[in-house]
């Protein structure tokens, strides 16, 4: 039997703001197949998105703040630190060769992101150096829209979490982790409207984001 608790994950997001969409399927997820360490990589300039609304150093700050009192979690500033796009693939790369060719390493994305991964920077790179664990989000299939990319899919799916631990890379696993309808989204426009949010993040990111007037409207 391999060490059940050897996997090393990785989450990477623009986290404009961090929300429990963000944390409580992985906090699930963690105990659901065993995962020692979630670090968070928020993005720098993400290649797909608009620009954030709040600067890098608040994004950075707020998930410093969600995760003060959740060990599970650690954050890694390698992409607020470069001046050059977000590519996972790049990263994931680097991570790998600190890790060594044999450590089990994860990449955790949402189900939305799943379906748009192909247009990843080199995305079939991505899995020589991580899995790929998908956490459900409401709203959105599991099959990919091109037939191409679900035999992609069913290519290097596995259903058996030893699998996870027992190899370094190269398996998709879709978890059964519980939905949550939020988005960074919605709590922006909540906030812009002035509407509560306080059942969707958490409370200290709530404070700081009152404290520094972010996502108001104007
Ligand atoms: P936005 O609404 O600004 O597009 P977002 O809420 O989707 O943002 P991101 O920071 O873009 O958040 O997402 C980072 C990662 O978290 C992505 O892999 C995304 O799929 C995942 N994610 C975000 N919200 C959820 C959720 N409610 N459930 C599951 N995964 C989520």
């Amino acid at each position: 039997m391999d060490d059940m608790t050897s996997l090393q994950a990785i989450y990477g997001g623009t986290f404009d703001p961090v929300h429990y969409g963000h944390l409580k399927p992985v906090e699930i997820l963690a105990n659901q197949i065993g995962l020692s360490k979630v670090i968070i990589i928020p993005n720098n300039v993400p290649p797909h998105r608009p620009q954030p609304e709040a600067s890098s150093e608040q994004r950075k700050r707020m998930v410093e703040l969600a995760i003060a009192d959740k060990p599970l979690f650690v954050l890694d500033e390698r992409e607020l630190k470069r001046d050059t796009p977000s590519w996972t693939a790049l990263t994931l790369k680097e991570m790998r060769e600190e890790a060594g060719a044999q450590k089990p390493l994860a990449f955790i994305i949402g189900q939305d992101s799943l379906l748009n991964f192909p247009s990843w920077h080199q995305y079939e790179t991505i899995l020589d150096n991580a899995h790929l664990i998908v956490t459900r989000r409401p709203g959105y299939p599991l099959e990919m829209a091109e037939e191409q990319h679900q035999r992609w899919l069913e290519n290097h799916l596995t259903w058996d979490i030893e699998n996870l631990h027992s190899q370094p890379a190269g398996k998709i696993y879709l978890a059964e982790t519980p939905w949550f309808d939020i988005s960074a989204t919605i709590i922006r426009e909540r906030l812009e409207k002035g509407e509560p949010c306080d059942d969707l993040l958490p409370e200290a990111v709530l404070e700081y984001i009152h404290q520094h007037g972010l996502y108001q409207a104007g």
